[in-house]
């Protein structure tokens, strides 16, 4: 049994704190009003402890007091580690099923981008780089703006609803800094700052990396099955989970330097360290990995030459850094088509399907407004050039 001293100094034991998360959230549960819970679920560690958690409280609760929905909510980028991804549905299956046999008001829903806004149809269709740290334009329409969504749907139909996130201070200094200076607690609720009438509280805030791991080690989901599968996901990926970000102000987390799960294309961090640990532990799919890995990597050496981009932004204008210096545009079309080709080839390689067909339709219906587009800026630009050449004859005369 492990044991920590609480900030009052006074030794705590697992079981002690389990129970006090279990009672805050049975408290807010029991409360009069019927605002839904939105139950932020990843598939890693953190948020399949919290669901065990809520799951537990509901379902000892006599039926009658079992008043409030509550939903389990996942995304899918759409560019998901392939193992990781497949954790998350086939988890998001069994609580499916176990809802269905035991009748609590539980469901779930997964999220995705609109088509539209896919990491593909941004970087093949539009031509937009890769994603960097200072140009992360990734999760907000990947992961922010799904989620988003929903929560105001929910919200509006029962004017209110509160989130309930895995986040805990000891899962980096950083975290800690952010919750602190947020306030946000075990027990204390706070706005969501981008829906109105959702309120936020994160139940695991005080639990450590070791109470997370004892708990998901000692004890079965309530869904059925066991933990196993997710913990040799972590041991051999050697790192964190790639949280679901559902605020802007959990954003910087997204793609962070830790080791993680998240999109396979992620290039805002330097080296795919989960993916690369899949790799070097020699997972079953360890060849598949390694071809995305190497897809990923060719993403990053595209995106360095400026060889590959338009000396002009989407809106045809060049745009100039202080220095002087030309800041490049999006990729070329021919680089955008050779994205795509491919794509296709390692998606036959390595038997998965990567691309949507409806994001390659939503492509080429960006690429022939941007051949029209691109024709237009080069005629304009050859006419410019024409008119302003000196005229030989003018300047014999
Ligand atoms: S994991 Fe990386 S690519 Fe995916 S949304 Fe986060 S920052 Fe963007």
């Amino acid at each position: 049994m492990t044991a920590s001293a609480d900030p009052n100094n006074a030794i705590v034991t697992l079981p002690d704190r389990l129970k006090a998360v279990r009672c805050v959230l049975r408290k807010e549960y029991g409360k009069r009003h019927r605002h839904p819970w939105v139950v932020a679920y990843s598939g890693g560690k953190d948020s399949t402890l919290l669901l065990q958690l809520v799951w537990e409280t509901v379902a000892e609760l006599p039926a009658e007091e079992r008043k409030r929905p509550v939903l389990v909510v996942g995304n899918d980028t759409l560019v998901e580690s392939p193992l990781v991804i497949r954790h998350l549905r086939d988890s998001l299956e069994m609580i499916d099923k176990a809802v269905d046999e035991s009748g609590l008001p539980i469901e779930t829903h997964i999220t995705e981008p609109c088509i539209d806004q896919t990491f593909w149809v941004n970087v093949i269709g539009r031509g937009y780089i890769p994603p960097t740290r200072n140009f992360r334009w990734c999760t907000d329409r990947m992961k922010i703006l799904p989620t988003t969504r929903l929560l105001e749907r929910m919200t509006q139909d029962t004017r209110g609803s509160v989130l309930l996130v895995g986040t805990r201070r000891a899962e980096s200094q950083n975290r800690q800094r952010t919750m602190d200076r947020r306030k946000v607690s075990a027990d204390r609720m706070n706005p969501h700052g981008a829906v109105d009438g959702c309120r936020m509280f994160a139940p695991l805030s005080d639990l450590d990396d070791n109470d997370v791991w004892m708990t998901l080690m000692q004890r079965r989901p309530p869904w059925g099955g066991t933990h196993r599968r997710l913990i040799t996901l972590y041991r051999n990926a050697g790192g964190g989970e790639c949280p679901l970000v559902m605020t802007r102000e959990q954003a910087p987390s997204c793609g962070s330097s830790s080791p993680r799960f998240g999109c396979w294309t992620c290039t805002v961090v330097k080296k795919d360290r989960s993916l690369r640990g899949l790799i070097d532990s020699g997972h079953a799919e360890a060849e598949k990995m390694e071809a995305l890995f190497d897809f990923r990597e060719w993403l990053i050496t595209l995106r360095e030459d400026n060889a590959n981009r338009l000396p002009v932004r989407r809106d045809g204008n060049a745009k100039q850094r202080d220095d002087g210096s030309l800041v490049f545009g999006p990729f070329t079309l021919t680089v955008r088509h050779a994205i795509l080709e491919r794509l296709r080839t390692l998606e036959k390689r390595i038997g998965e399907s990567l691309i949507l067909p409806a994001e390659i339709d939503s492509i080429e219906d960006i690429w022939w407004r941007d051949e029209i587009r691109e024709d237009a800026r080069q005629a304009l630009e050859r006419s410019v050039s024409e008119t302003t050449e000196p005229d030989p004859a003018g300047a014999m005369a």
